[in-house]
């Protein structure tokens, strides 16, 4: 055969569908071809597993069981069944798409790849997946799991992220999407990738493209994909303060744009040069109109894409007669606060004064 391909192409499909056919994951969304449910199924999973979505899907799916439902909610409830899953723009992104299903498609949910592509938080990958699995219409896609599979399978040696290696994957991705079957397909190389061809323990013995993968040929499957030199990653100190008067503590939500928009946070100020943490804290809680001794109450460590957040934690007993901070500053009593949305450095800081001493009760 001669052909750019150092495998016949027809033949992936008939193997990956003969092993999913035992193999496939059983998943709650799967057991619909509702395109909002895949749709907010395939957005919750983008840098997430699927063990921390399953327990936000359903919850999500309660509260807006359909399109019109999501598009019609205060933003600030999204956000709230949203917060613990990270990458906030996605749940952001969501509500907008909603609104435009609504506005310009009259509630339908779009079919082609181009149509969804055309919405907010949809990439070319997500909308082949919904294609693919919602209207069982062959659509190539290309996320992690699959990018890995094809890496290995095609021995991709360069950097998988290049611009020409980007193509060459699409191309494979394309050339190899069943045009039978197209809804299990998108399935079954998405759980290849997911539970045998892993990032660091492929298991290849058992997997039904063995014979063809060119990474196992040569003996590279566990070199590959290259592993990319990552740029050092910038540190922020900053403190965080538990302010606390008559058993309530002090938050506020961020605002809606932005970085962590929408979600809830206590007051946090960076450090100084040099800056002591009790200093900063005293420096910030006066700023608010408030004073009160502080006390270190530890310090823990939280990781952004783009920056590593160093947190001092100090907690601060306000007289109960200061006067109110100012601002979409709030006073909730601990149990609301567990319950409020609070970003996921300011969740984790809760927990650390909670555990110390329960706020709470101090006048
Ligand atoms: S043979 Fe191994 S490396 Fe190749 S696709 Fe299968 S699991 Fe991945």
């Amino acid at each position: 055969m001669n052909c750019p391909y150092p495998f016949d192409p027809a033949t992936v499909a008939p193997r990956l569908l003969a092993w999913y056919g035992t193999h496939g994951r059983d998943l709650p969304w799967r057991h619909t071809r509702d395109p909002y449910r895949i749709w907010l199924s395939e957005i919750m999973l983008q840098q997430t597993t699927v063990t921390a979505v399953i327990p936000y899907y359903q919850r999500f799916l309660d509260a807006f069981p359909d399109i019109a439902a999501l598009a019609a909610a205060p933003p600030a409830r999204v956000i709230e069944l949203w917060a613990g899953l990270g990458y906030y723009s996605r749940a952001r992104n969501l509500q907008r798409a909603a609104q435009l299903v609504i506005a310009r498609h009259n509630g339908r949910f779009p079919e082609t790849v181009a149509e969804l592509a055309a919405l907010p938080g949809i990439g070319r990958s997500t909308a082949g997946a919904i294609v693919a699995i919602a209207f069982d219409r062959p659509a190539p896609i290309l996320d992690g799991n699959v990018r890995r599979v094809l890496v290995r399978l095609f021995a991709v040696a360069d950097d998988p992220r290049s611009a020409m290696a980007e193509r060459q994957l699409w191309g494979w991705a394309t050339a190899l999407t069943a045009q039978d079957r197209p809804h299990d397909y998108a399935q079954a190389i998405m759980d290849l990738g997911a539970t045998l061809c892993t990032p660091s323990a492929p298991g290849c013995s058992a997997c039904p493209l063995a014979e063809l993968c060119q990474a196992r040929r040569l003996g590279l499957e566990r070199q590959l994909p290259r592993v990319r030199t990552r740029k050092a990653v910038p540190v922020r100190r900053q403190v965080a303060v538990l302010v606390e008067r008559g058993g309530a503590c002090l938050a506020r939500p961020r605002p809606a744009e932005g970085f962590l928009g929408g979600l809830w946070e206590l007051p946090a100020a960076d450090l100084r040069q040099d800056e002591p943490p009790l200093a900063a804290a005293a420096r910030l809680v006066g700023e608010l109109g408030l004073a009160g001794q502080p006390t270190m109450a530890g310090q823990l460590k939280h990781a952004y894409s783009h920056f590593t957040l160093e947190l001092a934690l100090v907690r601060m007993i306000v007289a109960a007669g200061d006067r109110a901070a100012e601002g979409a500053w709030c006073w909730l009593p601990p149990a609301q606060l567990l319950v409020t949305p609070l970003h996921g450095a300011h969740r984790k800081a809760l927990a650390c004064f909670l555990a110390i001493a329960p706020a709470g009760g101090d006048d």
